[in-house]
């Protein structure tokens, strides 16, 4: 996707409702896809990015960020279910802000191998829920 927009902060999310509302989700949603997939999640003034990459080696990186228009913090979790409440995994992290250093962008993101992931798996889809919520302390 290539967008040659330009703007402020501020106009960023009436620019996404308008031009790119196809990949908006809600802050609470199932990413089931197999593949390479992005988001955008507008929630409490703030924009969210959410990309779910599966690189060549098969390895799966979700990465979930802020554009920074609020500075509220943010963690997000993402829930694997194999239809067995018990076997829930959940792990969750800080959103960081697009504008880290990609280290810490990297310790908040979530990797897992495609042996990991495979009992989520069913057909072609994972049961897998993103949900980002704001920290209580805001
Ligand atoms: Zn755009």
């Amino acid at each position: 996707m290539i967008c040659l927009w330009f703007g402020t902060k501020d106009e960023l999310a009436e620019h996404l409702r308008g031009a790119h509302s196809h990949l908006m989700v809600s802050r609470s949603f199932g990413c089931r896809a197999t593949s390479t997939t992005m988001a955008l999640i507008l929630y409490k003034d703030e924009v969210f990015l959410y990309y779910k990459l599966i690189t060549e080696d098969r390895n799966w990186h979700i990465f979930l960020q802020k554009a920074g228009i609020t500075q509220q913090h943010f963690n997000y979790s993402i829930t694997l279910s194999t239809g067995l409440p018990v076997n829930d995994s959940i792990s969750t992290f800080s959103v960081t802000d697009i504008s880290d250093k990609f280290e810490c962008i990297y310790r908040n993101a979530f990797t897992c191998t495609h042996f990991a992931i495979e009992p989520y798996i069913s057909g072609n889809e994972v049961n897998m829920t993103v949900t980002i919520e704001a920290n209580s302390w805001d």
